[in-house]
């Protein structure tokens, strides 16, 4: 028996001690918001990763976003040196999760085994990924003692909410710099024979519209925010989405329909607060003076993000030089601009390799529609060298009965061993 095929037998044996773990994982609830039990998922990871012999070290994002004595925002990075120096495969999962919504059949954090399949809130996304990489490395670790470099796991806040008190803080730390870290692999819920290779731009803002406040009963007094608001709005549907739909990637989105520019119209707010559930009167009657729109535009490795802005920028122009008395502001939330990692670099090289031994056919390529943590390592590690590949269903994501499948964990966590002793070899005493 070769040693790969060793390797690939132990995990197999391991079946059990893996839909355990991330059993375990599930029954831990770390919701986010508000970013709940990050500590006691962190304690659970230390407590199994010093036992396989791990050096391991808590870290929490002090003063990170979101960070607070009541949610402090923790993280966990373990590393395990081989026997001679070489170079460090990282990887890296979000511990979050996100709110369990309606529509459960399934205890969302009783992690209940039925047909193969571990249901609950975060078993796809994405502590079946995070598991699996812990078997991956304890069996190669077991079988390849001699192994070159070293392995990290890492286990992260808050990607859910943007990665900031997670990966973006430990990168800002150099815990992602190419000295330390030379291949990182995420392991998001991709599909056990697929490699993503990066994700598409974000570009958030808030668009803000003014009026004049004045008596409802009297409208002619005022100036409705809301109706300058319905221009833009009409303005989108007779200019803007058509434009969008034509753009065009060579990247490999997946779905299909996120092979465009999209944008999302994310919420759209005018005139007063909406009242608390419990409030009992009637609204009072005003012009609304102001209308905000949140847009969630996402773009093409082909697109620039200057044309981007100066897309809304110039719908707005257009809008205003049609009606009396618009004016308006736009304010940016949040950009990320797409990356894209080349199919040439080591770690996809290693991992298409390893998914051809494990499933017996190519692996497929794809580019998220959503970015993930990816953005941070790229930007603020500047390491290119990074990919997502993991076990689940993409669309189980954030979904009611949201589940794993056991299968597609224990061949992920073959492909994932396979790829370690590519790029760590197997030592002088294991090959054989
Ligand atoms: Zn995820």
């Amino acid at each position: 028996m070769t040693i790969a095929d060793r390797l690939t037998a132990e995990i197999e044996a391991r079946r059990d001690d893996l839909t355990a773990l991330c059993q375990d994982l599930i029954r831990i609830p770390t919701l986010n918001p508000p970013g709940e039990n990050y500590r006691e998922i962190c304690d659970y990871l230390d407590r199994r990763l010093l036992r396989s012999g791990f050096h391991t070290e808590l870290v929490r994002a002090e003063g990170a976003v979101g960070d607070t004595e009541k949610y402090p925002r923790w993280n966990i990075v373990a590393r395990r040196e081989g026997k001679s120096a070489g170079e460090c495969v990282h990887f890296n999962s979000h511990i979050d999760v996100v709110e369990v919504g309606r529509g459960w059949s399934k205890d969302p954090f009783g992690a209940e085994i039925v047909d193969g399949k571990i249901y609950g809130r975060g078993s796809c996304d994405m502590k079946g990924g995070l598991a699996s990489s812990i078997i991956a490395a304890e069996a190669f670790m077991d079988i390849c003692p001699e192994f070159q470099g070293a392995i990290e796991i890492s286990g992260t806040a808050d990607e859910e909410s943007g990665g900031f008190g997670g990966v973006a803080y430990l990168a800002e730390k150099g815990y992602f710099a190419p000295e330390r870290v030379q291949h990182v692999i995420i392991p998001e819920p991709l599909g056990k024979d697929r490699i993503c290779l990066g994700h598409r731009g974000v570009w958030w803002a808030e668009i803000e519209t003014y009026g004049e406040i004045a008596h409802g009963s009297m409208p002619f007094l005022g100036d409705c925010a809301v109706r300058h608001m319905g221009a833009v709005v009409s303005e989108m549907e007779r200019s803007l989405f058509p434009a969008l739909a034509e753009k065009r990637t060579d990247m490999p989105v997946v779905p299909e329909g996120a092979k465009q520019s999209t944008l999302n119209i994310n919420s759209l707010h005018g005139g007063e607060e909406e009242q608390a559930e419990d409030y009992t009167g009637l609204p009072s009657p005003c012009v609304p003076d102001s209308c905000r729109m949140v847009i969630d535009r996402r773009f093409l490795i082909e697109e620039d993000i200057d044309e981007v802005q100066e897309e809304i920028h110039g719908l707005l122009r257009n809008v205003q030089s049609a009606r009396e008395n618009f004016t308006y502001d736009v304010r940016e939330l949040q950009r990320v601009l797409p990356t894209m990692t080349e199919k040439s670099a080591p770690v996809v090289r290693s991992v298409a390799a390893a998914i051809g031994d494990i499933m017996g056919k190519g692996a497929d390529y794809v580019v998220s529609p959503g970015t993930y943590d990816q953005k941070h390592i790229d930007r603020i590690g500047r390491l290119k060298n990074c990919i997502a590949y993991g076990p689940g269903i993409l669309d189980l994501a954030h979904k009611p009965d949201e589940y794993i499948e056991v299968d597609a964990m224990v061949e992920s966590a073959q492909v994932m061993a396979r790829s370690l002793l590519d790029l760590l070899g197997g030592g002088s005493k294991g090959v054989g």
